[in-house]
């Protein structure tokens, strides 16, 4: 197969091999080509998953894209979707995962038939249906009226006059 010691490096962040994390691995190969990027040092690359299963591992570790660098957003509808973007022109698709065969019907043949299948025969290529997400943002943090705990300024909320944290907030 193509690019193994990129699947072994998926491997190796995921924890298994499995048929989920191939998903990924097939979308984020996908994905680059279309692209035309490398890994994204920075966050230029946005991706937008609409599952929060195995594949999205090999999406972090080929693309670069990871929820703390907030360039990999979950966006869950149960599907095997991901939305790329381009930050430095603009581009956009979304990849969703095409019906397998009948025929392949033990957890082997799928996984072979997922790492080794032509991309085109493995996913549709749509639009995307989000706008391209603004940046991460860098928030200052005060603490919590209520527990005293420093908490990011955009999760206290004000509530009689006083700015709390979400948890003080329900128990208020
Ligand atoms: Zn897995
Ligand atoms: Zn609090």
């Amino acid at each position: 197969m193509q690019n193994a010691d990129l699947w072994q490096k998926c491997i190796d962040f995921h924890g298994h091999s499995c048929g989920g994390l191939a998903i990924g691995f097939r979308a984020a190969l996908y994905a680059r080509k279309l692209l035309d990027v490398d890994f994204s040092e920075d966050e230029q690359i946005v991706c937008i998953t609409e599952n929060d299963a195995c594949g999205v591992d090999a999406i972090s570790v080929i693309l670069g894209c990871s929820a703390g660098k907030g360039n990999l957003l979950f966006r869950i509808r149960g599907k095997q979707a991901f939305s790329f973007y381009n930050r430095q022109n603009g581009q956009s698709f979304r990849l969703i995962l095409k019906a397998q065969p009948d025929s392949k019907k033990d957890k082997a043949d799928k996984l072979e038939y997922m790492l080794n299948a032509p991309d085109e025969e493995l996913f549709a290529v749509t639009e995307v249906t989000q706008p391209l997400p603004p940046e991460a943002q860098i928030y200052g943090s005060k603490p919590c009226d209520e527990c005293g705990e420093m908490t990011a300024d955009c999760f206290l909320r004000n509530k009689n006059g006083k700015m709390l944290c979400a948890d003080c907030y329900d128990k208020a």
